[in-house]
């Protein structure tokens, strides 16, 4: 496939940098791809697997030149790492990242983004509950959604080309405003995970079941909580921080139909409960025939998480 971009720089050289990093590789689909993480040791790592074509020691050095900037660091710290690269941004570069928060990322990142640089918010729906530069790999993106929020008056042209990378990636492109993406996210994505967070808790605190029954007999639905409750504490704290209203209104959803369940088993409601499955297994399906899980009764467990 023909180069998108001439030189990309990566900033933060976790699971999804080093994901795109390999699929960029695999598809030829830049010239070069520079790259930038806080700590020492994870560009010691980047620079012994090869990730990256050059790891620089600063981020200022790293997106010097570059005609795209991916901030791949936690939502929380998005804004400070925008005015750290500030200075050094090419007029006519396009800014994104790919954080799992948009509307408050946007509103951190938007006051340092100089004249002339089209800043162009994204958030790929992929992920594995794996973190760190040794864990993307080029397949990650395949045949997942990734949302692009731009903002208002952005370049369509920019967009496009943006877009472009994305699908030339493996991902299905679409465009959706910040707040939508928020309330979105907070459905299918961040409140799950406090949700899975919450049941690993009380599985942990309850003292009549020994953690070694837990973990014996966590086949039996616990097993997959804890795949999505061993994600990165970092990224999901700032999930929360940064999603606030969109997870607390879901979160209260979530507790009313809780408190509804509660009360028909309590009362021995069974058309209740059956009418609820009915309705929660067609959601299923649903997912599967969008293709966005398989229907294989390991839950997928053979191959890489998304
Ligand atoms: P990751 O594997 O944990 O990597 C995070 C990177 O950010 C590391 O290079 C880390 O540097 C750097 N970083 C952490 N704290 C920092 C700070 N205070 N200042 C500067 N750099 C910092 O994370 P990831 O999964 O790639 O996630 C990156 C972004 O993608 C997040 O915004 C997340 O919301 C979003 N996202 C994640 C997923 C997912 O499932 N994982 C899916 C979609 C989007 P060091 O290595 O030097 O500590």
């Amino acid at each position: 496939m023909a180069e998108i971009y001439d030189r990309v720089a990566l900033i933060g050289l976790g699971l999804i940098a080093s994901s795109m990093f390999w699929a960029i590789k695999q598809g030829g689909l830049a010239r070069e791809v520079t790259g930038y993480a806080r700590s020492p040791e994870t560009r010691e790592t980047a620079r012994e697997i090869g990730l990256c074509d050059r790891v620089y020691d600063t981020a200022l050095e790293a997106v010097e030149g570059a005609d795209l900037v991916v901030m791949c660091v936690p939502v929380g710290v998005m804004g400070e790492v925008a005015a750290e690269i500030a200075p050094t941004l090419k007029p006519g570069a396009t800014l994104t990242d790919v954080g799992s928060v948009k509307a408050d990322v946007i509103a951190q990142v938007l006051p340092h983004v100089p004249q002339g640089v089209h800043f162009i918010p994204a958030h790929p729906l992929a992920g594995t509950e794996h973190s760190g530069p040794r864990s993307g790999f080029a397949a990650l993106f395949e045949n997942r959604w990734c949302l692009l929020v731009p903002v208002e008056g952005t370049d369509p042209a920019a967009t496009a080309k943006l877009r472009h990378l994305w699908e030339a990636m493996g991902a299905n492109v679409e465009e959706m405003d910040a707040e939508h993406h928020d309330l979105v996210l907070a459905v299918t994505s961040h409140a799950p995970h406090l949700i899975a967070y919450t049941m690993v808790g009380v599985a942990d605190d309850l003292r009549r079941v020994t953690d070694s029954e837990v973990i014996k007999y966590s086949a039996a639905g616990f097993r997959d909580f804890t795949r999505i409750a061993a994600s990165d504490p970092t990224m999901w704290r700032d999930v929360f921080l940064t999603n606030k209203d969109a997870t607390l209104e879901i979160l209260g959803r979530f507790t009313e139909e809780l408190f509804a369940l509660q009360r028909a088993i309590r009362q021995g409601d069974g058309d209740h409960l059956h009418a609820y499955f009915t309705r929660t297994r067609a959601i299923r399906r649903g997912i599967i025939e969008a293709g966005q899980d398989t229907d294989a009764p390991d839950f997928g467990r053979g191959g890489p998480k998304t």
